[in-house]
């Protein structure tokens, strides 16, 4: 008798619209910006590269938040409707200001944002940046951005001192990197919680001024200087 009633409680709540679905988007009450994560996005009139380019947007720019069409980000452009690849921008919330995303991984530093993730000049030996530059002052701390286990803690080529760590975040394999560093403060074989400090920004190997280079691979870590290869745009998993 009380199980049956209980049912009809529950049913008359559904029916008038009190109980909340925990899988409800909140897309539909609050509004979104997107802020550019790479160093020059070319801005499309339709959702994929073979649409026409009408301009380019810079690292840091932000726009208003029109929706999504498959991996591309509808935005309003100089008044206009275009599209901009996914890939390549943070979304989040316009009255909080926090990045709307699953906060798989965090900012592991304090710092500036110099360098996005994407195709570069080559100047600097590589025409694509496999991760992101966030300048700050040597000695700020570099924390572990999500929970995982160090492979690699060393000084070796162009990434100076750096750390690699291994980590598994609901199924999915991951290997992050922070490179340039002045000191490290894990050793290989440790493991890490997020938000752990694993050593301070610095100024090592291929680098010109205090910051740390960051990325994240799906996966062990593959390297190419001309391509994303494994690599995802940190920004999408903040
Ligand atoms: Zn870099």
């Amino acid at each position: 008798m009380k199980k049956q009633l209980m049912t009809i409680t529950l049913g008359a709540l559904l029916v008038s619209g009190l109980t909340v679905p925990a899988s409800t988007p909140v897309e539909a009450a609050t509004s979104y910006k997107v802020q550019v994560t790479t160093n020059v996005l070319n801005v499309r009139t339709g959702p994929s590269t073979s649409y026409q380019k009408v301009g380019s947007a810079k690292l840091g720019q932000t726009f208003t938040y029109l929706g999504a069409t498959g991996s591309w980000t509808k935005i309003s452009y100089n008044g206009s409707t275009r599209y901009v690849s996914s890939t390549y921008v943070k979304k989040y919330s316009s009255t909080s200001l926090q990045t709307v995303t699953a906060n798989k991984f965090l900012i592991p530093t304090k710092g500036t944002l110099t360098q996005g993730y994407g195709p570069a000049s080559g100047k600097y030996g590589y025409t694509f940046h496999n991760g992101i530059d966030l300048a700050a002052a040597k000695g700020t701390t570099v924390q572990a951005a999500a929970t995982g286990q160090v492979i690699v803690a060393r000084n070796y080529g162009a990434y100076g001192n750096h750390v690699m760590i291994s980590h598994t975040i609901n199924g999915q394999a991951y290997t992050s990197v922070y490179a340039h560093m002045d000191r490290l403060n894990v050793v290989k074989g440790q493991t890490v919680a997020k938000g752990a400090k694993i050593g301070t920004v610095g100024n090592t190997g291929n680098s010109f001024g205090n910051h740390l280079h960051f990325e994240i691979h799906k996966n062990k870590y593959v390297y190419s200087s001309s391509t994303a290869a494994n690599s995802v745009n940190p920004y999408t998993l903040f």
